[in-house]
């Protein structure tokens, strides 16, 4: 079966769990935020994620992951970078640069998966409102992951906010079901009609991340087999939360 017919609902007990690996997965994170700043490596940033992981006992699901096999413990992208960014140990961060940062932890056998964008110093007001817009197009989605709402009513709540404030989501790019596998069931695409596919129920864990660019939301992959760039080189970002579906409010799995 392909990932995104398997979905697993969790127990209590099982989002306990990935809550706690969320909140280190947001540890990692907020170390890597206190590092951006001009000058660092983005290999510098992948060490130190590694070393938080390391001093709970945990790994990243992205180390080895796909085909050729992903060398980092964390993605790192840059401006029309959106996605799947290589860590390197020559790429210095600059000034009004955006830099996107996607980790995964596991902890005891369970994924959490988070992302954010941030800003080197000053950055224009366009990466600002993009920013912005990113991040409020995840909390719309996590709105709407509500028991009896359907997939398609999170991708709507992402695609009209984000076009709503004049820029572009991706179409090819999805968040996903997330526990023992980085990748289950449901998909759930960043475009889409309210009121279509499949009903949430409580126990689902779901990662949103939708990715926003300000040009066309055409993407291309570069020839290192893993780094996802708009097509015609305009800024990107990208925020992302693990949340599970409960019998009421949305639950955030990913806050600190
Ligand atoms: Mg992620
Ligand atoms: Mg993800």
């Amino acid at each position: 079966m392909s990932w995104e017919r398997q979905i697993n609902i969790k127990t209590p007990a099982q989002i306990k769990t990935m809550r706690e690996a969320g909140r280190i997965n947001a540890e990692v994170l907020a170390r890597v935020k206190e590092l951006l700043q001009p000058g660092v490596t983005t290999a510098d940033l992948n060490a130190a994620a590694e070393e938080v992981l390391k001093s709970h006992g945990c790994v990243s699901p992205f180390k080895g992951y796909g085909h050729p096999p992903f060398p980092a413990s964390i993605t790192v992208c840059i401006n029309d970078e959106m996605v799947h960014g290589i860590p390197h140990p020559k790429r210095k961060l600059k000034g009004g640069e955006i830099v996107s940062i996607d980790c995964g932890t596991i902890l005891d056998g369970f994924v959490a998966d988070s992302a954010f964008t941030a800003g080197i110093g000053e950055i224009s007001q366009q990466a600002e409102i993009l920013l912005k817009v990113t991040e409020g197009a995840l909390f719309a989605g996590i709105e709407k992951m509500r028991k009896g709402n359907r997939v398609g009513d999170i991708s709507a709540a992402i695609q009209t906010y984000v076009e709503g404030h004049g820029l572009q989501v991706t179409r090819e790019y999805t968040g996903h079901g997330v526990g023992r596998k980085m990748h289950e069931g449901p998909q759930v695409p960043n475009v889409g009609s309210s009121g279509s596919g499949i009903p949430l129920r409580p126990g689902m864990t779901i990662a949103l991340e939708p990715m926003v660019l300000a040009g066309t939301h055409e993407t291309r992959v570069l020839p290192d087999h893993w780094t996802v760039v708009s097509a015609d080189g305009s800024l990107t970002a990208h925020f992302e939360h693990t949340i599970a579906v409960t019998e009421g409010d949305p639950l955030i799995l990913t806050l600190p």
